[in-house]
């Protein structure tokens, strides 16, 4: 009895530093957040991206920061599987989210409508991006070796559903909220968002001219009323809809700081001097306020 109870133990005691030793290989930026529903985490303020495993191969949400992350993310994958990656689909269609497409050969790619003319537009505007990227360190430039521009392969308009392989995606188009091409993913079986950068976390966004705080809001209202259990924003910690919250305060506050600004018949100048949100004093990117409180004062009926 003494032996069989010590060879269970043995067995329990195998099984344990099997388990761990697996979850361990995953690493600390990875978290699985439901069934074959994974997150790869960007370092700080870097893109997040998703991994789904399906019966019949794997979705990509988004292609990492840049190729090193591509990579680690494709390492990922194949720890979780044999199945090779089919699908990706570009949350948005800035570098930091599709530069390392060319690590998935095996991918259709879908994006929403624009997704592809942005991608093209930027790399025409900016023709050293790959060489200059190589020579951050030598490890960039051996994860950019074989690099291939690889724009959508599929455009959606508004809305696309994707079933493959048991698994159900359910695309939005958002307009002007961050890019050209901006999608929410939906997974309504394991209620899982990846909610694309309309919102990111403790992060100043960037918010470009065709960009617009009522779109903003409309986005966050949209994503919030699907009523997810998991957040998983562009940039930023995943989490759960108080990133929505959070950002709905932090726009309100700035409307109500610039609104007050403009009632006083202050100019946009003087309003971008004098408006300060020391609230937010501890989120990243504060560069790009200016940038907000245009957003503001355009929302609020002020010409630019
Ligand atoms: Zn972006």
């Amino acid at each position: 009895m003494r032996r069989i109870t010590s060879a269970l133990l043995a067995i329990a005691a195998s099984a344990v530093l099997v388990s761990s030793a697996f979850a361990q290989d995953l690493g600390p930026r990875v978290k699985k957040l439901a069934d074959g529903v994974y997150v790869h985490t960007g370092n700080g303020f870097d893109s997040n991206s998703g991994i789904i495993l399906t019966d019949e191969g794997v979705i990509v949400i988004d292609t990492g920061q840049n190729p090193i992350e591509s990579r680690d993310i494709m390492a990922t994958v194949k720890k979780l599987t044999q199945m090779p990656v089919r699908i990706v689909i570009d949350t948005e269609p800035h570098g930091d989210h599709t530069t390392g497409h060319f690590v998935f050969p095996d991918a259709v790619v879908i994006a929403a409508a624009g997704g592809g003319d942005s991608m093209r537009g930027a790399e025409r505007a900016a023709p050293m991006r790959i060489q200059n990227m190589a020579a951050i360190s030598p490890q960039m430039k051996a994860a950019l070796e074989g690099y291939k521009f690889v724009a959508p392969h599929i455009e959606y308009r508004d809305k696309m559903t994707i079933n493959f392989g048991g698994k159900t995606l359910e695309l939005t188009y958002m307009k002007g909220v961050h890019s050209e091409s901006d999608t929410a993913v939906w997974l309504p079986k394991e209620r899982v968002v990846f909610s694309a950068s309309a919102f990111v976390v403790n992060q100043v966004n960037i918010l470009r001219p065709f960009v617009t705080i009522p779109d903003i809001l409309a986005a966050g209202k949209m994503i919030k009323a699907l009523n997810p259990e998991f957040v998983v924003p562009g940039h930023g910690t995943p989490g759960t809809t108080k990133i929505f919250d959070d950002g709905e305060k932090y726009y309100a506050l700035l409307m109500e700081r610039v609104g007050a600004l403009m009632k006083a018949g202050k100019s946009l100048d003087d309003i971008k001097k004098e408006v300060k949100m020391p609230e937010y004093a501890s989120w990243g990117s504060q560069d790009r306020m200016p940038t907000n409180i245009d957003a503001a004062y355009k929302a609020l009926g002020g010409k630019i």
